[in-house]
């Protein structure tokens, strides 16, 4: 039960409420009598408005939530005796419950190392060199996430690195944009410079940390690869009979721009945190803020302290570092009390 007091805005940018604009719109789209199935205009015009700012004829799909995005994409992409080479702290493995395992029927995740949360490409080389036969799975995709789940967004160069070394091995190129938008407005870019045109062949689009109620989308950019992916959808349970309620708030999160200012609130408010932790309240910062998580380093004694004023977030790894994920609901104010805390505590 939630106690009177208890502050969750630093433990994941889920804890956020639905965006006003999201909300609207959900409301606006509430009307008896429409199409079932994705049948109906917002689910249309959701995929039209994908193709539009990806700059690319896509084909879209809309999901529940991102563990089934990731999961039925990778099976997609994979047979059951061929593997994916992923980061070893990323989500698929680390958060999905074997869900990718599951929904592949068997393929395997080969773990790779590298430093803030980037696959290094030098040690995938050597985990791909020693699956070489058929008594090992045979590597057919490379996982990344963008952006990383220790909050750094790959450049458009290391992108296009991990694309070209995945092209020279026959390996197809998969992203977790579960915080996509976070990505884009660190770099800066247009969403195509590292997606489609860096080599991707398929994203997973989140919007739920961006400020919706639930709904990703899976992006594939060659159209050959989503043959019968609607089934396969259905057969999992992810195909909204009421998707238009999925469909509304996203073309609001894709109208104006709303999505873009969304992850560029939460990325200018992250790095205000984590410089204020620095100066003021002598914390330190563990991994680049780039995008809208600060991880820092924090004894136990002033973690049991910040307990019992109320604020809630985790450690991320262990013995010492905890994680700060900051949405697009976090205000100036909330930063402002939860420095005054960390200062009093860390003096
Ligand atoms: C949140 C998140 C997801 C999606 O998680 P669900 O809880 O299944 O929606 C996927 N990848 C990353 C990196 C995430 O942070």
């Amino acid at each position: 039960m939630k106690q009177h007091g208890e502050r969750h805005e630093f433990a994941s940018d889920n804890t956020a409420a639905i965006c006003p604009e999201a909300m609207k719109a959900l409301e606006n789209a509430n009307v008896n009598g429409a199409p079932s199935y994705g049948e109906d205009r917002w689910t249309a015009r959701v995929c039209d408005r994908i193709r539009e700012l990806f700059e690319a004829d896509c084909d879209v799909y809309l999901v529940f939530n991102g563990t089934a995005a990731n999961a039925l994409a990778l099976a997609q992409l994979c047979q059951s005796f061929q593997s994916v080479v992923c980061h070893e702290y990323s989500h698929i493995q680390t958060d999905e419950c074997g869900a990718p395992e599951f929904f592949t029927k068997g393929s395997k995740l080969l773990l790779i190392g590298g430093a803030n949360g980037k696959i290094d490409i030098g040690e995938a080389e050597a985990v791909i060199a020693r699956q070489n036969e058929l008594h090992s799975h045979k590597p057919y995709v490379i996982s990344i996430t963008q952006s990383t789940e220790l909050g750094t967004a790959y450049t458009r160069d290391e992108i296009a690195a991990i694309s070209e070394f995945a092209r020279g091995r026959r390996l197809f190129l998969h992203m977790d944009g579960a915080r996509f938008a976070n990505a884009v407005a660190a770099l800066n870019c247009p969403p195509k410079a590292i997606t489609w045109e860096a080599g991707v062949h398929v994203l997973c689009l989140g919007g739920t940390k961006n400020g919706l109620a639930a709904g990703e989308l899976v992006i594939f950019f060659k159209k050959e690869l989503s043959s019968e992916f609607d089934y396969r959808l259905k057969q999992a349970g992810q195909l909204g009979s009421k998707m238009r309620f999925l469909a509304a708030p996203w073309l609001a999160l894709l109208t104006d721009d709303v999505w873009l200012r969304n992850a560029q609130h939460a990325n200018r408010i992250a790095h205000q945190l984590a410089n204020r932790l620095q100066t003021e309240a002598k914390i330190d910062i563990v991994f680049p803020v780039e995008a809208n998580a600060v991880f820092v380093r924090m004894n136990d004694q002033i973690m049991r302290d910040l307990h019992l004023r109320g604020w809630r977030f985790y450690k991320f790894i262990e013995p010492d570092v905890y994680r700060l994920m900051c949405s697009w609901s976090v205000t100036d104010q909330d930063i402002s009390d939860f420095i005054s805390d960390v200062a009093t505590l860390n003096h």
